[in-house]
């Protein structure tokens, strides 16, 4: 907001998640019953997701002065997106090898998957479709559906494109621009003044998420009987989180770590508790614009995109929970198919929505390209709703960092 206070904020945020966890926790009852006052949370951020993508790609397109400048910056943030994403998965590797997680003789002979083939629907299997179908959704067939559907993606491309001709039709033009500014304004006054129900929202989502698991007596359970796996994964996130992500930010981006930290405080907690990089971005921007004071120039462009392709949080869970299941049919992966295995997480964590558990249905991707058993999800299906948001809230870190360095990079050259 730009806060006056947000140390304050962030005292009321941390307050709202201890009481959540006690409220979930120790009564599930009361946790669920004020679900809904999460849910409220959640919609109120969802519904600034659509006009804020737009505006915000518009303007910062047509604040680029030059259309052909789209070139550069679109190729930088790509790069350093694959490149954070590809440093992700290989840690998520080298620790899901080191710690073997995975006890030969556990994988599921078939599993009641009836819940999973619901949420894929008919979401590619193979990289070849996923490619296809990642190409072809980038054209929106219709603007209004893709908006209703929140396919954020296509929404982008179409808004850059408009955002590019617009600046080319001179006063006419300008008028559109100033329209969406003022539209893009409206949104972010509209997150400051959602960010003071903040502390009430995440801690209804985390009482309510606790309160379903059946409260600690329920969720302790889940968490120990796949405590290794689960305790790969959070290690991974962290080393990724707290030693790769900040020298990036401090040795490139020129940023100090524990102020940009907490400035983005709101943001990484709402990651947390909604499991969504999409319904976080309106507060990841807020944060990163009006609290840090990143360029709205880049941090326009690189975080809506980032919140859609960036997801290293979800692409290292996906290179762990892949070779965990190999470990568990007690398949010894070969180099080649290790290799895949990197390539196709980097790629599922590209194409998995800014959403809660896009990351498990994009999985199959991993597991089909290097031929192991999709039964083996039902492994890890009991604890990832808890996973998911570790990994949600590396992702939108990772976003925050990269329109920092991003910013950087087109300041100095
Ligand atoms: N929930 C994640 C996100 O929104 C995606 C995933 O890994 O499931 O960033």
């Amino acid at each position: 907001m730009s806060t006056k206070n947000p140390n304050k904020l962030l005292f009321a945020i941390l307050l709202g998640i201890t009481i959540g966890i006690i409220v979930g926790g120790f009564t599930p009852d009361i946790g669920r019953s004020v679900q809904f006052l999460g849910d409220l949370f959640l919609r109120a951020l969802f519904v600034m997701v659509v006009p804020l993508v737009i505006s915000s790609m518009i303007v910062g397109v047509s604040s680029l002065g030059d259309v052909r400048q789209l070139g550069p910056l679109g190729s930088r943030t790509v790069l350093f997106f694959m490149a954070t994403t590809g440093i992700a998965v290989i840690i998520g590797l080298l620790l899901v090898l080191l710690i073997h997680p995975g006890t030969p003789g556990t994988g599921p002979e078939s599993q009641d998957l009836t819940n999973l083939a619901e949420r894929m629907d008919h979401k590619p299997d193979t990289v070849a479709g996923l490619l296809q179908t990642l190409l072809t959704t980038l054209v929106p067939k219709n603007l209004f559906a893709a908006m209703v559907n929140v396919e954020v993606l296509p929404l982008i491309i179409f808004s850059l494109i408009f955002g590019g001709v617009l600046t080319t039709l001179g006063e006419k033009g300008a008028i559109v621009i100033r329209f969406f500014d003022g539209v893009n304004d409206a949104i972010m006054a509209m997150v400051h003044l959602l960010m003071w129900t903040a502390p009430m929202g995440i801690g209804a989502l985390i009482a309510g998420r606790l309160g379903e698991a059946g409260g600690f007596s329920g969720f302790w359970p889940q968490l120990v009987s796949l405590g290794a796996y689960a305790a790969t994964v959070i290690i991974a996130l962290l080393i990724h989180a707290l030693v790769i992500l900040p020298l990036i930010l401090q040795f490139i981006g020129k940023q100090s770590v524990p102020a940009y930290a907490r400035n983005l405080s709101t943001a990484l907690t709402t990651a947390f508790s909604t499991s969504s990089s999409s319904a976080t971005l309106p507060l990841t921007m807020e944060a990163v614009i009006d609290e840090h004071g990143i360029s709205s120039r880049t941090a326009r462009f690189v975080l809506p995109l980032g919140a859609t392709i960036n997801m290293n949080g979800t692409a290292l869970y996906e290179a762990v929970a892949a070779v965990f299941i190999a470990q568990s049919y007690g398949i010894e992966l070969s180099l080649a198919q290790t290799v895949i295995v990197v390539l196709t997480a980097t790629l599922a964590g590209v194409g998995a929505a800014g959403i809660p558990e896009a990351g498990l249905v994009t999985m199959v991707i991993v597991l089909k390209a290097v031929g192991l058993p999709i039964e083996g999800i039902g492994l890890i299906l009991v604890i990832d709703w808890f996973l998911d948001r570790c990994r949600t809230t590396v992702n939108v870190w990772g976003d925050a960092v990269g329109a920092a360095v991003i910013d950087k990079l087109e300041n100095t050259t």
